[in-house]
């Protein structure tokens, strides 16, 4: 391990110790904790990870379908003893967008937190999610394309947005919303 990567990992670790969980990017500052046992709405950016059964890959770690309880990997953990488990999502809409602008191949979600919900200054944390919306970048994400959006294709381990000259074998966002009832939007 080099002397920057060592660094690195102990500047990782002192934000995890502190709360600030860096690799978990829709992360916020676990400050004023309040609950709740209303279902509550937020924003968040993800990976769709496969299109058919429709599940959707976090910014560092954990994968999620449409309808999710969170399991935690933390020793001993009953939803929340951690103190810093769920599922996370933004109040603020523009928070998700940016990271979504920042980080190639991701999408917004809408989402629904049921459960226990844990209500942060920044955002939402909760034991079970529902995704509500997908709202994906109006632009083709072939290099130098800047035709519209009409669907996505496969690239890599998950689906970027594609125009109609470069879908080839994606699908379209119609038949997308058809197959999982949700609502598929441009952003
Ligand atoms: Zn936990
Ligand atoms: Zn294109």
């Amino acid at each position: 391990m080099s002397i920057d990567n060592s660094f690195k990992t102990l500047r990782y670790l002192s934000n995890w110790f502190s709360g600030i969980e860096k690799p978990h990017s829709n992360a916020f500052p676990l400050s004023n904790m309040e609950y709740s046992n209303e279902s509550l709405s937020g924003w968040k950016t993800a990976y769709i990870s496969n299109i058919d059964t429709l599940f959707f890959k976090g910014l560092s770690f954990g994968k999620y379908g449409v309808d999710s309880d969170y399991s935690c990997f933390r020793k001993g953990c009953i939803f929340g003893s951690c103190g810093r488990c769920g599922f996370y999502s933004f109040k603020d809409f523009d928070k998700a967008r940016d990271l979504a602008e920042k980080r190639f191949g991701t999408v917004v979600l809408k989402v629904s937190h049921f459960g226990t919900v844990v209500i942060h200054s920044e955002g939402y944390r909760s034991q079970s999610q529902i995704v509500d919306e997908i709202l994906v970048s109006p632009i083709c994400a072939n290099f130098f394309c800047n035709n519209q959006t009409i669907g996505m294709r496969v690239n890599k381990d998950y689906y970027v947005t594609a125009c109609s000259r470069h879908i080839g074998e994606g699908v379209s966002l119609k038949d997308i919303s058809k197959q999982s009832f949700l609502r598929v939007v441009t952003l």
